[in-house]
């Protein structure tokens, strides 16, 4: 057994002051106080300080890191972006597909399939990696007009009959799903993907309020990189954006990396949408974690520098990490650490009905923990019980 100490614990909706964790075959058995429990005797004691101790971070919009796309063949691909993932604080997260060739998707499906359904195998030699969870689809069924830096030649109107090949390819592990819900179509795909239990995600949409929420009606339940690549809000004519906002059965994500978004505009989101549903994503591309040059998102080359991803002048994807995030929201949107935590952990983990396991610091939970200096610095990952 594995016993952990801190000065401060948030589950991340409660918060524990001296908290003792006990922590055995990778799933957390106890959170109490150390003043409520003595450590228990033959315990592993694992005392942090002045640390804070939090549910690993989840990232459900992720395209790759340290040099490697999710989407390339290389089988060492998703090996190094989980290790960049772990050193981050993020312990769970789920691979996101960009538009390509509908061979390329479904290759690419099938692989990320291959992947989430090794992440169960032996946490000791799995080694200190995030793991995937399942599979975000992003593309091909986005709007022209809002396609950012998707190919325009490949966009493809949505039909149930490519939706169920994804499906297949991806063995079920399908679980996000983004979609322009303004495209011919939409509606019989959002009907089908919300009853393979997929979370259908708004966004890359030129989407007008009404058929915004006529998509909520449908069973859409999240919004993708809110702001970004959306039709703009307006006074009269609301848009997705005013759906997004204003529709408490959505939860949103949003991109902080004060790029994306102005640091204004990432506190009115989060204004909005509350500490309950609010979701931090990365949105990171292979350059993440790498100096600045030519990386590689999809097919695409794009340029990075000083922080931002270029593609032919368009913002194309992040070297965001979560963590980045978390500590953004506190500065952006005077969030405490506790605040900020949540649209990092619980929220994303409910979004994707995942919050009985993953997403919260709660006996029963596996034990996917994140040491955070009181500034929300990572000192410590853990994943499944296992200590980086
Ligand atoms: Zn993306």
């Amino acid at each position: 057994m594995l016993a952990l100490t801190a000065a401060t614990l948030f589950t991340p909706s409660e918060r524990v002051d001296l908290p003792l964790v006990l922590v055995e075959d990778g799933r957390v058995v106890e959170v109490t106080s150390c003043a409520s429990r003595e450590v228990p005797a033959g315990a592993r004691l694992a005392d942090f300080g002045d640390a804070v101790l939090s549910p690993g971070f989840i990232d459900i919009h992720i395209h790759g890191s340290a040099g490697h796309d999710v989407m390339e063949p290389d089988s060492g691909a998703l090996p190094a972006v989980e290790r960049l993932l772990a050193q981050h604080g993020v312990t769970s997260y789920f691979p996101t597909t960009v538009t390509a060739p509908v061979e390329t998707i479904l290759a690419a499906l099938e692989r990320l399939a291959t992947a989430v359904e090794a992440q169960n195998g032996d946490p000791a030699r799995i080694g200190l990696r995030a793991r995937p969870l399942g599979i975000h689809l992003e593309g091909p069924f986005i709007s022209h007009t809002r396609r950012g830096v998707h190919s325009p030649e490949l966009l493809l109107r949505p039909t149930c009959k490519i939706f169920e090949d994804f499906w297949q390819a991806a063995r079920g592990h399908l679980r996000v799903m983004t979609i322009a819900p303004e495209l011919p179509g939409s509606a019989e795909v959002i009907a089908a993907a919300v009853k393979r239990g997929v979370c259908v995600s708004l966004g890359h949409s030129d989407a007008d309020f009404k058929t915004a929420r006529a998509a909520v009606g449908a069973g859409a339940r999240h919004a993708t990189h809110t702001f970004n690549a959306m039709r703009p809000l307006g006074q009269r004519e609301p848009g997705i954006i005013g759906e997004v906002l204003t529709d408490s059965r959505l939860t949103a994500d949003i991109i902080a990396d004060g790029i994306h978004l102005d640091p204004a505009i990432v506190k009115l989101v989060l204004q909005a949408k509350g500490v309950d549903s609010s979701v931090l994503i990365s949105d990171a591309i292979s350059a993440t974690g790498m100096p600045d040059g030519q990386y590689r998102l999809g097919s695409f080359e794009v340029e990075v520098k000083h922080g931002k991803c270029l593609y032919q002048g368009k913002l194309a994807g992040s070297v965001l990490t979560l963590d980045q995030a978390v500590r953004n929201v506190m500065r952006f949107a005077n969030w405490n650490l506790q605040q900020a935590l949540r649209p990092a952990t619980l929220n994303p983990a409910r979004v994707l009905g995942i919050a009985d396991r993953k997403g919260g610091l709660v006996a029963g939970a596996e034990a996917d923990i994140v040491v955070l200096s009181p500034g929300g610095e990572v000192r410590k990952t853990i994943i499944c019980g296992q200590v980086g």
